[in-house]
């Protein structure tokens, strides 16, 4: 599935099976697990093969193809709180 060079690098590509990994598309996001991505042996670019691509299109084009939903935390990166108690401090 991988092997090749590395697009960024002189590195190569090798297939890495991670746990869980979170993919992006168009209106949020699927997490795999068990998914065997590349990752570049000198960059630690991430390749990802496109039957891993088809797979997550597949789970977010039908909400029954995924075996459970997780609950993800979002938050922005300046935390209110903080922000006030900074200014206060100045
Ligand atoms: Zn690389």
């Amino acid at each position: 599935m991988y092997g090749y060079k590395c697009e960024y690098c002189e590195g190569t590509v090798k297939e890495k099976v991670v746990a869980q990994e979170a993919f992006k598309h168009r209106c949020g996001f699927v997490i795999l697990e068990n998914v065997p991505v590349g990752v570049c042996d000198k960059c630690g670019y991430r390749y990802y093969h496109s039957s891993i691509l088809r797979r997550v299109e597949e789970i977010a084009g039908r909400k029954d193809a995924a075996e459970r939903a997780a609950m993800v935390p979002v938050a922005s990166f300046v935390n209110k709180h903080r922000r006030r108690h900074e200014i206060k401090t100045i």
